[in-house]
């Protein structure tokens, strides 16, 4: 069975790198029919909080993403970490080393002046004299000194690393007793079970260090699976301002979680020249072994571009659900379908089709004065008030057919171009040339309000 994990430290918001990883283990995991578990890595108490660990959990229940079983927070785990420290210090595979900070510093410099790689030298790995006093140990594994650690990695191959230029013997507990991000990581992803691992290539360079604590704990080793960072259009790192932002900011800019994931499943991995995948797809077809070797490029175009597709699928009486995020309160309006159907063919993001439409509710404050000196030349004025008695003499005003027809006939009777009316009359009701068809918009305000509109516009421009 396929065990993976995400294992956020919750130092922050969940951001589109960590979101990511995390869509990517809990695909695979679905795709086995194995087991996606949550693991809060709560143990820096400094830079960690409870708030950033809702954040998360908050921006999984948005999503969609569904951990199995209990989430693990590191922070209760104190006891079973101090286990394992004790049981290598009794197999004799980890150690105390009573090196003060200043010896520690000391042998820094003196490396530093030697242009030697900064490294503890193994002074108490043998130790068995007095301890010096007052000094409170910290806890050393005693890792290979020779010989090469491969990470066999299911994205990058096999990389070897050369056990006496990236290891010495580690810290696995501080002084005051706390355990370490590498041995934590190790015992809590055996004892859960996790057999494969995905995470950012951030993580590379951490796993021979994972790989020395699985061996002495007699822990199997997990499948590494290291996914490339994600870029920006320059190939410099994701930043703010490129959009590795909260992950939740991306709700309030009004993207939809199946837009969102699309876009990140694609960043890094592909499956031919696919571009949309619902997540029964994703699901179906995500694969670790096709994740790219390269960078993946961050483009906010292409999200958009999913966005617009997701919303113009998304069914009206949802959309009316979630534009309530965005106080537009559509529940009770009668020509909701018409504006709907009508608009979201044409929004990249939840707030502009907010947008949108408080531009076709709410009547016109102002004029754009482009768009009046062109609209209103010659007899504009003549041409509005004919089709506003037009529109006085019918009956049954209900759909955007039953205005158009009313365009039609002022049209023709008096043998002008439908750009004369439909200017002014653009004018009149949205204050600008833009905006979905008039036809819709009159049946979405109904004959009082686009009689009005239109009164109040011949008025405006009357006085010019
Ligand atoms: N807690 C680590 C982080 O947030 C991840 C550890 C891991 O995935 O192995 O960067």
């Amino acid at each position: 069975m396929v065990v993976t994990r995400f294992a956020p430290s919750p130092t922050g918001y969940l951001h589109i790198g960590g979101l990511r990883t995390a869509l990517f283990s809990y695909l695979w995991a679905r795709r086995n029919g194995g087991k996606f578990y949550l693991r809060i890595e709560d143990t820096d108490k400094k830079r960690n909080s409870q708030a950033a660990a809702e954040a998360i959990l908050n921006a999984f229940e948005w999503l969609g993403l569904e951990a199995d079983g209990e989430i693990v927070y590191q922070s209760e785990r104190d006891d079973i970490y101090a286990k394992y420290i004790k049981q290598l210090l009794d197999e004799g595979k980890a150690y105390k080393c009573y090196m003060s900070k200043e010896e520690l510093d000391a042998l820094r410099q003196t490396q530093m002046e030697n242009k030697e790689r900064t490294m503890y030298d193994g002074r108490y790995r043998d130790f068995d004299g007095t301890p010096p006093e007052g000094i409170e140990p910290v806890i050393r594994i005693k890792a290979p000194q020779t010989g090469e650690i491969i990470v066999h990695d299911g994205v990058k191959g096999d990389v070897s690393f050369q056990a006496e230029d990236i290891l010495d013997d580690f810290v696995i507990a501080r002084a005051d007793g706390s355990p370490t991000y590498n041995l934590v990581v190790a015992i809590d992803d055996a004892l859960m079970g996790i057999n494969e691992v995905i995470r950012g290539d951030d993580h590379l360079s951490n796993t021979p260090k994972q790989i020395v604590v699985y061996e002495a704990l007699g822990f199997d080793v997990p499948k590494f699976y290291h996914v490339p960072m994600i870029h920006n259009a320059q190939g410099k790192k994701l930043s703010k301002r490129d959009g590795a932002t909260d992950v939740m900011a991306y709700k309030d800019m009004g993207y939809l979680p199946e837009a969102l994931l699309n876009f990140l499943v694609r960043l890094g991995w592909s499956h031919g020249d696919q571009e949309i995948f619902s997540m029964d797809e994703m699901k179906e077809l995500f694969d670790p072994k096709d994740i790219n070797k390269s960078a993946s490029i961050y483009n906010t175009e292409k999200l958009d571009w999913l966005n617009a597709h997701y919303i113009k699928n998304t069914p009206n009486d949802t959309l009316v659900a979630l534009l309530k995020d965005f106080d537009m309160k559509l529940e009770e309006h009668d020509k909701k379908e018409i504006l709907l159907d009508a608009l979201k063919e044409r929004a990249k993001t939840l707030k502009e089709l907010a947008n949108m439409l408080v531009e076709i509710l709410d009547a016109p404050t102002q004029y754009d004065p482009k768009a009046s000196k062109k609209a209103f030349k010659s007899n504009a004025i003549e041409v509005l008030e004919r089709f506003a008695n037009s529109l006085e003499e019918v009956q049954e005003l209900h759909l955007p057919v039953d205005y158009h027809h009313v365009m039609e006939k002022v049209v023709n009777e008096m043998e002008i171009g439908f750009g004369k009316i439909g200017n002014p009359l653009r004018v009149a009701l949205l204050g600008k040339m833009s905006g979905p068809g008039l036809d819709v918009v009159m049946a979405v305000l109904g004959p009082d309000e686009t009689l009005a509109r239109i009164a109040k516009a011949v008025l405006a421009h009357a006085q010019d």
